[in-house]
């Protein structure tokens, strides 16, 4: 076996977990969300009080698991980290509960996708603290009510919309995360470069940043591969060179669109004039599922104003067209 590991690449490099963010001050952007969670959680310490549940919704990889986890670090407390899929039954959420301890956080991912009965068992936890449980079967069987120690339950969903309200009415604190700012996402290249112990000039810093699609994950991503095509040629700094050669590699374009964002918006124009076209019409022609066009592609490509909802379904504008070199359609150009 042959690898290229020179002398500045240390075998035990960190793994890219490491470079989360711990605490409030090395978070970085979201200022509005980090100056609401700083008082909160200063509140809740001078009262001695658990922090309110924390509602978190955004796009996938903006940094809600790592926000949860700086909220436990803040207050001083554990967290128990889960999500809506995995909690499959009661009885699975209520071991969880009974093992928190006095002001615990619990984490619960993708929490829109709880199911009825398990978030039934939720809602008296969060408002009471309590835990109902059935104990025995058929005429004997008995509910008998458990306290818990206060916690802090924060969910993290793509979107709001996509909780029932009685769970959304819940939570005391309900926080938005939007896509980074290139200035922002510039900044976390070079606190992680730092972390990695790679030297990323501003330039470079900038055109990942650019192209990261407003998402710290990604941009994260981008800068591993840019780390290994460093190393393979043996260069001491990223230059926007070696930056490029990376998202050639990763087919990332100048928009930060990826493959399959290219892919959905190409389908619109070549298969259906432009749009407007349903969307579950639009994931068959693609071959992705509906709800991961909606949470995870759409929101990219509205913000851009790449697209547009319509009652009618999805269009592509004329920015698209441009991107791609089209020619405008008559109707798109009027
Ligand atoms: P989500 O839970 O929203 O999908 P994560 O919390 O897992 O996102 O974040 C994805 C990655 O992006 C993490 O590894 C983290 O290092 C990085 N990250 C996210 N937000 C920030 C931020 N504000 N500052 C620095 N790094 C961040």
């Amino acid at each position: 076996e042959h690898r290229v590991v020179s002398s500045e690449w240390a075998p035990e490099d960190p793994a890219l977990d490491s470079v989360r963010p711990r605490f409030l001050e090395d978070y970085i952007g979201q200022d509005g969300v980090k100056e609401n969670l700083r008082i909160f959680i200063q509140a809740a310490k001078d009262r001695g009080e658990s922090l309110d549940h924390v509602l978190l919704y955004g796009p996938p990889g903006l940094g809600k698991t790592s926000l949860s986890m700086i909220i436990a670090n803040e207050l001083g407390v554990n967290i128990r980290i889960t999500s809506g899929p995995a909690i499959e039954r009661p009885a699975d959420l209520a071991a969880l509960l009974t093992n928190l301890q006095t002001g615990d956080v619990l984490f619960i991912d993708e929490i829109h996708r709880l199911s009825r009965s398990v978030e039934e068992v939720l809602y008296p936890a969060m408002e009471d603290f309590s835990l109902d449980i059935m104990i025995g079967k058929g005429p004997s069987a008995r509910s008998v009510r458990l306290d818990l120690p206060p916690f802090t339950l924060v969910g993290a969903t793509t979107r709001a919309g996509l909780l029932s309200s009685p769970l959304r009415d819940r939570f005391g604190v309900i926080l938005h995360l939007d896509y980074y700012s290139i200035d922002d996402l510039a900044q976390i290249v070079t606190r992680t470069s730092r972390i990695l112990r790679l030297v990323v000039d501003d330039e470079a810093a900038r055109e990942i940043a650019r192209r990261s699609r407003g998402t710290p994950r990604i941009a994260n991503r981008i800068l591993k591969r840019v780390r290994d095509i460093a190393q393979v040629q043996k260069a001491a700094v990223v230059t926007e060179d070696i930056a490029r050669q990376a998202l050639s590699q990763l087919q990332v374009d100048r928009l930060g669109l990826d493959q399959t964002d290219v892919r959905l918006l190409k389908t619109i124009i070549e298969k259906f004039s432009g749009g407007p076209v349903g969307l579950d019409t639009l994931a068959a022609a693609i071959g992705e599922e509906a709800g991961t066009i909606e949470e995870v592609y759409e929101p990219f490509l509205l913000q851009q104003a790449l697209i547009q909802r319509t009652p009618r379904g999805r269009i592509v504008t004329p920015l698209a067209y441009q991107h791609f070199g089209y020619p405008l359609p008559s109707s798109a150009s009027e």
